[in-house]
């Protein structure tokens, strides 16, 4: 059986993911930093494994390692947000997202990779966010982040190419969960204006996309930055 660890796995889209792949006949572990909660539940659900995995702390990542062993797809999913004007953000704000966004993602592929290159196949699928592609004002600190991980996916791509390693991104448009709870209804009204199939995005939307990039259907598919965004950003 593929075995498959998401990052954040205990979150709106990351829940998504792990279903989406449970059903796809991969065993998932259910990455969760402070939800062991709901990953023991979303685990238990869908016959996975819930994996205490703080992308910011080395100790977590390598314990989280040694549990899962070879994967043969891993979903750095994990991501947190802040909204205010760059000059408001502290330091530690900053680092923060810097550190679980971008950071986080790099160094927990750095441990599973090894792995993947002995086996000559796997996958790596990296959640950016349209903000990484155009920048959000408000958000720089965040789409500084997710920039990053755009490049991270393109040179990694190139990189692990020769191993028969894949690594894509995925880059989200407005997606109803927890992260946007934050925005009045009159807010949303307004962003839902501004996407042209004039609905917001939902996280199966973005699992859909998980499922394809990982499967062979996507074989030929490498180092790129795939936009599930209703349009918003073409
Ligand atoms: P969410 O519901 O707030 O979930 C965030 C997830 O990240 C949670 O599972 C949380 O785990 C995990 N997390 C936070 N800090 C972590 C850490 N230090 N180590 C490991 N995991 C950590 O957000 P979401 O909307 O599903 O977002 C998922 C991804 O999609 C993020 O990378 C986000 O930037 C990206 N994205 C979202 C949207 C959107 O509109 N929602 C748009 C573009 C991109 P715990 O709860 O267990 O702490």
């Amino acid at each position: 059986m593929k075995k498959a660890v998401v990052t954040g796995g205990s979150g709106g889209i990351g829940s998504a993911i792990c279903r989406a792949l449970a059903e796809n006949g991969y065993y998932v572990y259910v990455g969760y930093a402070s939800s062991a909660e709901k990953a023991e539940l979303l685990a238990a659900e869908i016959g996975g494994e819930p994996l205490k995995l703080d992308v910011s702390c080395a100790e977590s990542i390598k314990a989280a390692c040694e549990k899962t062993g070879a994967v043969n797809l891993l979903v750095n999913n994990a991501g947190i947000s802040e909204i205010d004007l760059f000059t408001a953000i502290s330091e530690e704000k900053s680092s923060r997202i810097i550190n679980v966004n971008l950071v986080g993602a790099m160094e927990l592929t750095r441990k599973l990779l090894p792995s993947m290159i002995r086996e000559k196949s796997g996958c790596i699928i990296n959640i950016s966010s349209m903000w990484g592609e155009v920048g959000a004002s408000c958000e720089v600190d965040y789409s500084a982040s997710k920039a990053g991980i755009i490049g991270f996916t393109k040179a990694l791509a190139k990189e692990v190419a020769p191993s028969g390693i894949r690594v894509n991104c995925i880059s989200p448009g407005f997606i109803m969960t927890e992260m946007n709870s934050r925005f009045s209804a009159e807010d949303l009204e307004l962003i839902r204006e501004e996407i042209p199939l004039g609905i917001f995005g939902e996280p199966r939307h973005i699992a859909d996309a998980v499922v394809f990039l990982a499967s062979e259907k996507a074989e030929y598919i490498t180092g790129q930055i795939i936009g599930v965004n209703g349009g918003m950003v073409v």
